[in-house]
């Protein structure tokens, strides 16, 4: 078939551009565009490839696996080659591949497993006598890179499998990952040594593997699960993929618990629905789904093409790593006056979203990264995380672009912008002068583990300082109900509800006032502990430096901030002025040395409660509250150390924890009755 010239050098385009990218990603572990805009070109080939199949060469990016090892390590044959996977992406493509499987086989229904696709890195595990003796990477599909003494140090790789008979021979297939964590740690950990970060996850852990130093991929947190098999001698495995997996699981090997066998393609449909609902709970990142033809005779007689199985197809999920186009930087002034930029994105879906902002965070990751106002930029959208710039691709660079700076001046009130040495935050010296910090000030002080006014939400916020009406939170007690009245979308209801929920405010307590004020890196637990060691507020008002220190938590910079906060007489008229109209709490006794003898008012001192199952008469998070409130501490976890378990409905893992250890276990009257007569 004649091919027009134009064609031939569309697919030659192609062809170099995926090679450039495989080289970064398999070669470098350093890719420069996120994996959709590999997909896509990759896509576009394939389609070239089907319209004109004399295009296809065998050397062709859509007919090879991977990349060739890299000369630093030794190479290593497979036994049996490590392939790709197809894609699918649509519905009907997972139809498609259900129809062509079945008439291959002459078969009604096909049994499938159902899998992760784990994103990460493959590698094959080979086993001699229950003994690992050699790890390899996947590399060109026939020949991977040895590393043995890297795979040694993963905590979840078994050196000797479990039991009895072990096979001569028995080569695991499986992923090595990063998960959220380790990644986020591993990422903080080389920013302060001024190394290499890692764009995602997979990256991160194909570098840390790839190391030629085994000490390095140590002290990386990699994890690895199981999927398959190579190479296996002297062994029967069960008929299905789905049982050698729990087959293999007996040996002592991680097999992912996510793993389903499904009958038809809406079972696949619907695993995918599953799956795609719990991503975002997910510790780690996966790229798709997989689908096995379960059983192995089924799998023989499908066979392979060039670089993927016929059997097996990877469902790929929506990507969470997208390019788009940097609009504009603008500069946020947060509550605390620290500015951070942010990018406006020409509108892009990441992982089934739309999103218009990404953080910067700061001016040095700015730099870092040399963001740009016409930059082409990979965002990445993980979980719940904020979506966040991941990299400039510098080759899409337009001219003329300028570095991006900070202003010297805020941008909200004109104050001076300072920026401590040390410090990555740039902050606007404006404090409550500045509109923008007096809403968020506002806001955080409104907020449900504060104050807790109930309908005082963004909007109005905005509207009270706009119009200039509320310069301190105490202004909002003192705002006449016709000022509020005047406010956009406030009718007569609205108000008297708001009213109703700032007069409810105003008995609180004195850890959640404390958490309120908001004073720079006093949080809820650190609230509790002021309010727990000085019992009230003048006392706290009044301590100095090396008294604030005594305090649990509090170190010279937290006890600084506090120290200072009080200290400020535009604080204090606020602080008297909010307890002039009205707001109070029961002070307890000081929890301090001399009077925790007498510790009348903190009869649970001392004492470690954990909470568990769902609570019918209050939240959980009032049960704290109260049981904190009579010196307690509240943990997340049962240990040796917990003193009582509460137990509520639906209660598992933890409640069988405690029986097991032997400690009281409340139920919710129980609690109920110990904190009416605690309390009084
Ligand atoms: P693949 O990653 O799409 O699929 C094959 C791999 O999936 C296997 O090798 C294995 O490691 C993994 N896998 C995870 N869970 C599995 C399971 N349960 N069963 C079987 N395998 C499982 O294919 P590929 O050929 O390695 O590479 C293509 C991928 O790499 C694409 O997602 C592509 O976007 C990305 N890539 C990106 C760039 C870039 O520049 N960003 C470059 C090259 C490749």
């Amino acid at each position: 078939m004649n091919i027009p010239d134009s064609i031939q050098q569309q697919a030659q385009q192609l062809r170099q551009q995926l090679e450039q990218y495989q080289y970064e990603y398999y070669v470098l572990d350093a890719p420069t565009v996120p994996d959709s805009e590999y997909d896509r070109l990759f896509q576009q080939l394939q389609q070239l490839e089907a319209e004109y199949p004399d295009l296809i060469r065998p050397d062709s990016p859509t007919q090879r696996v991977g990349a060739t090892p890299l000369a630093a390590f030794t190479e290593v044959a497979h036994a049996v080659p490590m392939l790709s996977l197809g894609n699918a992406f649509t519905t009907e493509d997972i139809q498609d591949f259900d129809r062509r499987a079945r008439e291959r086989l002459e078969q009604r229904q096909i049994e499938y497993a159902a899998e992760l696709k784990l994103d990460g890195l493959a590698i094959n595990l080979r086993y001699e006598k229950g003994q690992l003796v050699q790890a390899a990477t996947r590399g060109d599909g026939s020949h991977g890179e040895d590393v043995t003494q890297n795979v040694r140090t993963i905590q979840s790789i078994p050196l000797k499998l479990r039991g009895e008979n072990l096979p001569p021979v028995l080569e695991v297939r499986g992923e090595v990952f990063m998960n959220h964590a380790g990644f986020r740690q591993l990422n903080a950990a080389q920013e302060a040594k001024g190394d290499r970060i890692f764009a995602n996850p997979r990256n991160a852990a194909a570098g840390s593997l790839r190391q030629l130093d085994a000490k390095m991929t140590a002290r990386r947190p990699l994890q690895f699960f199981c999927y398959g098999v190579g190479e296996v001698q002297g062994v029967e495995l069960p008929d299905t993929h789905s049982a050698t997996l729990a087959f293999l699981a007996n040996f002592g090997l991680p097999v992912s618990r996510h793993s389903e066998v499904v009958t038809s393609p809406q079972g696949c449909l619907n695993y995918y629905q599953k799956i795609l609902a719990m991503r975002d709970q997910l510790p780690f990142d996966i790229d798709g789904v997989v689908y096995k033809v379960n059983r192995f005779a089924d799998q023989q007689t499908l066979g392979f093409v060039s670089r993927a199985p016929r059997w097996a197809i990877a469902h790929k999920l929506p990507p969470q790593e997208v390019l788009t186009t940097v609009l504009a930087i603008e500069v946020q002034v947060g509550r605390t006056g620290a500015l951070t930029p942010v990018a406006r994105l020409k509108p892009v879906e990441v992982g089934g979203v739309t999103v218009t902002n990404a953080t910067l965070h700061n001016q040095a990751e700015v730099t870092r990264k040399d963001v740009r106002v016409g930059d082409t930029v990979t965002i990445r959208r993980a979980g719940d995380v904020i979506p966040e710039v991941v990299s400039v691709m510098l080759e899409r660079r337009p001219p003329d672009t300028e570095p991006f700076q900070l202003p010297d001046r805020c941008p909200v009130c004109d104050s001076e912008v300072v920026r401590v040495e040390g410090e990555a935050v740039a902050r606007c010296e404006g404090s409550l002068k500045c509109p923008a910090q007096r809403k968020q000030a506002l806001q955080h002080f409104a907020s449900r583990r504060a104050m807790d006014i109930e309908g005082l939400g963004e909007k109005l916020i905005e509207q009270v300082v706009d119009h200039g009406l509320v310069n301190s939170v105490a202004d909002l007690f003192t705002l006449p109900r016709e000022q509020w009245l005047g406010l956009e979308r406030m009718g007569k209801k609205s108000v008297d509800k708001l009213l109703a929920a700032l007069n409810d405010s105003k008995q609180t307590t004195l850890p959640r006032f404390l958490y309120a004020l908001g004073i720079r890196e006093v949080g809820e637990a650190t609230a509790r502990q002021l309010a727990q060691h000085f019992g009230n507020l003048p006392a706290l008002m009044k301590a100095d430096l090396d008294t604030l220190q005594k305090v649990q938590d509090v170190g010279p910079i937290v006890a600084q901030h506090i120290h200072a906060f009080f200290l400020q007489a535009r604080n204090q008229e606020v602080i008297q002025r909010l307890q002039t109209v009205g707001i109070t709490w029961t002070e307890a006794e000081p929890n301090s040395e001399q009077s925790s003898a007498e510790a009348g008012a903190q009869p649970l001192a001392g004492k470690t409660f954990v909470l568990t199952g769902t609570l019918n008469g209050l939240t959980r998070d009032q049960a704290a509250e109260r049981l904190q409130a009579l010196g307690a501490t509240v943990s997340g976890s049962v240990s040796k150390k917990t003193h009582c378990v509460v137990a509520g409905e639906k209660a598992g893992s933890k409640l069988t924890k405690a029986q097991d250890l032997g400690i009281d276990i409340l139920d919710e009257a129980g609690l109920v009755q110990l904190l009416a007569e605690l309390e009084g």
